[in-house]
Protein backbone atom coordinates (compact mmCIF):
# COMPACT_ATOMS: atom_id res chain seq x y z
CA UNK A 1 0.00 0.00 0.00
CA UNK A 2 0.96 3.16 -0.89
CA UNK A 3 2.36 5.55 2.37
CA UNK A 4 0.31 7.94 3.15
CA UNK A 5 1.68 10.70 5.52
CA UNK A 6 -0.88 11.95 7.94
CA UNK A 7 -1.32 15.50 9.35
CA UNK A 8 0.64 16.81 12.54
CA UNK A 9 -1.36 17.65 15.63
CA UNK A 10 0.09 20.69 16.60
CA UNK A 11 -1.15 21.93 20.36
CA UNK A 12 -0.10 26.17 20.78
CA UNK A 13 -0.50 26.57 24.38
CA UNK A 14 0.52 29.26 27.39
CA UNK A 15 -0.40 31.42 30.24
CA UNK A 16 -3.34 33.46 29.60
CA UNK A 17 -2.62 37.00 28.39
CA UNK A 18 0.53 35.41 26.69
CA UNK A 19 -1.09 36.30 23.04
CA UNK A 20 -1.57 32.92 22.38
CA UNK A 21 -4.74 34.21 20.20
CA UNK A 22 -3.05 36.97 18.36
CA UNK A 23 0.01 34.73 17.20
CA UNK A 24 -2.43 31.97 16.22
CA UNK A 25 -4.01 35.10 13.93
CA UNK A 26 -0.91 36.27 12.56
CA UNK A 27 -0.07 32.42 11.74
CA UNK A 28 -3.36 32.20 9.74
CA UNK A 29 -2.82 35.34 8.14
CA UNK A 30 0.23 33.92 6.36
CA UNK A 31 -1.42 31.44 4.78
CA UNK A 32 0.71 28.80 5.22
CA UNK A 33 -0.43 24.92 5.17
CA UNK A 34 -1.71 24.99 8.78
CA UNK A 35 -5.43 24.23 9.20
CA UNK A 36 -6.56 26.08 12.20
CA UNK A 37 -9.29 24.58 14.42
CA UNK A 38 -12.23 26.65 15.35
CA UNK A 39 -13.38 26.05 18.94
CA UNK A 40 -16.46 26.13 20.19
CA UNK A 41 -17.29 28.46 23.87
CA UNK A 42 -20.00 29.58 25.90
CA UNK A 43 -18.34 32.70 26.27
CA UNK A 44 -19.90 35.88 24.77
CA UNK A 45 -18.33 37.04 21.45
CA UNK A 46 -15.96 40.11 22.01
CA UNK A 47 -16.23 42.96 20.18
CA UNK A 48 -15.74 42.22 16.43
CA UNK A 49 -15.85 38.52 16.97
CA UNK A 50 -17.42 36.14 14.29
CA UNK A 51 -19.33 33.37 14.83
CA UNK A 52 -17.90 30.47 12.87
CA UNK A 53 -14.45 32.37 12.16
CA UNK A 54 -13.58 32.70 15.96
CA UNK A 55 -15.32 30.77 17.70
CA UNK A 56 -18.40 28.62 17.36
CA UNK A 57 -20.33 30.32 20.45
CA UNK A 58 -22.79 28.21 21.86
CA UNK A 59 -25.24 27.92 24.99
CA UNK A 60 -24.14 25.88 27.46
CA UNK A 61 -26.71 23.30 26.99
CA UNK A 62 -25.69 22.91 23.63
CA UNK A 63 -22.21 22.99 24.67
CA UNK A 64 -22.94 20.17 27.17
CA UNK A 65 -24.96 18.23 24.58
CA UNK A 66 -21.24 18.24 22.69
CA UNK A 67 -20.00 16.69 25.45
CA UNK A 68 -22.48 13.41 25.95
CA UNK A 69 -22.01 13.17 22.40
CA UNK A 70 -18.68 12.98 21.94
CA UNK A 71 -18.26 15.51 19.71
CA UNK A 72 -15.26 17.28 21.38
CA UNK A 73 -11.48 15.98 21.30
CA UNK A 74 -10.88 17.94 24.32
CA UNK A 75 -12.42 20.47 26.40
CA UNK A 76 -12.15 22.46 29.40
CA UNK A 77 -14.04 24.90 31.80
CA UNK A 78 -11.76 28.38 32.09
CA UNK A 79 -12.42 31.16 34.44
CA UNK A 80 -16.45 30.18 34.13
CA UNK A 81 -16.80 29.05 30.59
CA UNK A 82 -16.55 25.89 28.36
CA UNK A 83 -13.68 26.03 25.88
CA UNK A 84 -13.80 22.42 23.42
CA UNK A 85 -12.36 21.71 20.26
CA UNK A 86 -14.26 19.83 17.46
CA UNK A 87 -13.72 16.71 17.30
CA UNK A 88 -14.62 15.61 13.30
CA UNK A 89 -12.77 18.74 11.87
CA UNK A 90 -9.65 17.80 13.18
CA UNK A 91 -9.48 14.21 12.55
CA UNK A 92 -10.71 14.51 8.86
CA UNK A 93 -8.37 17.49 8.26
CA UNK A 94 -4.57 14.87 9.70
CA UNK A 95 -6.09 12.00 7.75
CA UNK A 96 -6.12 14.12 4.71
CA UNK A 97 -2.52 14.92 5.42
CA UNK A 98 -2.67 18.62 6.34
CA UNK A 99 -1.30 19.81 9.84
CA UNK A 100 -3.76 21.42 12.07
CA UNK A 101 -3.16 23.92 15.01
CA UNK A 102 -5.34 23.53 18.22
CA UNK A 103 -4.79 27.39 20.33
CA UNK A 104 -6.11 25.91 23.38
CA UNK A 105 -5.34 26.34 27.38
CA UNK A 106 -3.20 24.31 29.42
CA UNK A 107 -5.82 21.94 30.91
CA UNK A 108 -7.17 20.77 27.22
CA UNK A 109 -3.74 20.45 26.38
CA UNK A 110 -2.97 18.05 29.02
CA UNK A 111 -6.04 16.24 27.82
CA UNK A 112 -5.05 16.04 24.32
CA UNK A 113 -1.57 15.15 24.93
CA UNK A 114 -2.71 11.44 26.81
CA UNK A 115 -5.25 11.11 23.78
CA UNK A 116 -2.57 11.68 20.92
CA UNK A 117 1.42 11.48 21.80
CA UNK A 118 2.43 11.74 18.47
CA UNK A 119 0.86 15.39 18.72
CA UNK A 120 3.47 18.31 19.19
CA UNK A 121 3.38 20.37 21.99
CA UNK A 122 4.51 24.26 22.03
CA UNK A 123 4.33 26.44 25.07
CA UNK A 124 4.36 30.45 24.93
CA UNK A 125 5.53 32.19 27.29
CA UNK A 126 5.98 35.93 27.97
CA UNK A 127 9.43 37.96 28.38
CA UNK A 128 8.67 38.35 31.71
CA UNK A 129 5.90 38.30 34.34
CA UNK A 130 5.69 42.25 34.38
CA UNK A 131 5.15 41.66 30.66
CA UNK A 132 2.33 39.30 31.25
CA UNK A 133 0.38 41.34 33.75
CA UNK A 134 0.64 44.26 31.45
CA UNK A 135 -0.68 42.09 28.24
CA UNK A 136 -4.00 41.23 30.45
CA UNK A 137 -4.77 44.36 32.19
CA UNK A 138 -4.45 45.89 28.51
CA UNK A 139 -6.71 43.73 26.94
CA UNK A 140 -9.31 46.16 28.50
CA UNK A 141 -12.58 43.73 27.56
CA UNK A 142 -12.61 42.35 31.05
CA UNK A 143 -13.35 43.95 34.52
CA UNK A 144 -11.42 44.55 37.60
CA UNK A 145 -11.94 41.00 39.17
CA UNK A 146 -11.65 39.70 35.55
CA UNK A 147 -8.21 40.24 35.28
CA UNK A 148 -7.61 39.25 38.97
CA UNK A 149 -9.15 35.94 37.82
CA UNK A 150 -7.17 35.64 35.08
CA UNK A 151 -3.50 36.27 36.52
CA UNK A 152 -3.30 34.07 39.10
CA UNK A 153 -4.53 31.25 36.55
CA UNK A 154 -1.46 32.73 34.54
CA UNK A 155 0.39 32.10 37.37
CA UNK A 156 -0.68 28.42 37.88
CA UNK A 157 -0.72 27.87 34.33
CA UNK A 158 3.42 28.58 34.00
CA UNK A 159 4.08 26.01 35.92
CA UNK A 160 2.78 23.57 33.15
CA UNK A 161 6.16 24.60 31.36
CA UNK A 162 7.81 21.53 31.84
CA UNK A 163 5.19 19.31 29.94
CA UNK A 164 5.86 20.41 26.50
CA UNK A 165 8.13 19.72 23.75
CA UNK A 166 9.07 23.28 23.01
CA UNK A 167 8.96 26.76 24.92
CA UNK A 168 9.07 29.45 22.17
CA UNK A 169 9.28 33.52 23.57
CA UNK A 170 6.47 35.76 22.40
CA UNK A 171 8.75 38.84 22.32
CA UNK A 172 7.44 39.68 18.70
CA UNK A 173 4.30 37.91 17.17
CA UNK A 174 6.13 37.37 13.79
CA UNK A 175 9.52 35.70 15.20
CA UNK A 176 6.88 33.78 17.39
CA UNK A 177 5.61 32.66 14.38
CA UNK A 178 8.73 31.96 12.66
CA UNK A 179 9.84 29.94 15.36
CA UNK A 180 6.79 27.90 15.11
CA UNK A 181 7.01 27.72 11.45
CA UNK A 182 10.49 26.16 12.33
CA UNK A 183 9.69 23.50 14.91
CA UNK A 184 6.74 22.68 12.20
CA UNK A 185 9.66 22.16 9.32
CA UNK A 186 11.72 20.41 12.10
CA UNK A 187 9.29 17.65 13.55
CA UNK A 188 8.20 16.84 9.83
CA UNK A 189 11.67 15.43 9.81
CA UNK A 190 11.53 13.75 13.12
CA UNK A 191 13.06 9.78 12.52
CA UNK A 192 10.06 8.62 13.73
CA UNK A 193 7.62 9.81 11.22
CA UNK A 194 9.81 9.01 8.45
CA UNK A 195 11.52 6.14 8.64
CA UNK A 196 8.30 3.90 7.03
CA UNK A 197 8.20 6.53 4.22
CA UNK A 198 12.20 6.19 3.31
CA UNK A 199 12.16 2.38 4.07
CA UNK A 200 12.63 1.58 0.73
CA UNK A 201 15.99 3.11 0.57
CA UNK A 202 17.29 0.16 2.37
CA UNK A 203 15.30 -2.23 0.70
CA UNK A 204 17.52 -1.48 -3.13
CA UNK A 205 19.72 -4.43 -3.03
CA UNK A 206 23.21 -3.19 -2.56
CA UNK A 207 22.13 -0.11 -4.52
P1 LIG B 1 -10.46 33.69 25.30
O1 LIG B 1 -11.70 33.77 26.14
O2 LIG B 1 -9.45 34.73 25.70
O3 LIG B 1 -10.75 33.69 23.82
O4 LIG B 1 -9.79 32.28 25.60
C1 LIG B 1 -9.52 31.89 26.90
C2 LIG B 1 -8.61 30.67 26.90
O5 LIG B 1 -9.28 29.55 26.33
C3 LIG B 1 -7.34 30.86 26.07
O6 LIG B 1 -6.26 30.44 26.87
C4 LIG B 1 -7.54 29.97 24.87
O7 LIG B 1 -6.32 29.45 24.40
C5 LIG B 1 -8.39 28.87 25.47
N1 LIG B 1 -9.14 28.11 24.47
C6 LIG B 1 -9.66 28.53 23.30
N2 LIG B 1 -10.24 27.51 22.66
C7 LIG B 1 -10.08 26.40 23.44
C8 LIG B 1 -10.45 25.02 23.29
O8 LIG B 1 -11.04 24.58 22.32
N3 LIG B 1 -10.11 24.20 24.32
C9 LIG B 1 -9.44 24.62 25.41
N4 LIG B 1 -9.13 23.70 26.33
N5 LIG B 1 -9.07 25.90 25.56
C10 LIG B 1 -9.39 26.79 24.60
Amino acid sequence: MAYKEKGLLIVLSGPSGVGKGTVCRALRARGTNLAVSVSATTRKPRAGERDGVDYFFKTREQFEEMIAKNQLLEWAEYVGNYYGTPLEYVEKTLESGRDVLLEIEVQGAMKVKKNYPDGVFIFLVPPSLNELKKRITNRGTESEELIENRLSVAREELEMMKHYDYVIENDEVERACDRIEAVVVAEHCRRSRVIEKYKMLTEVDGR
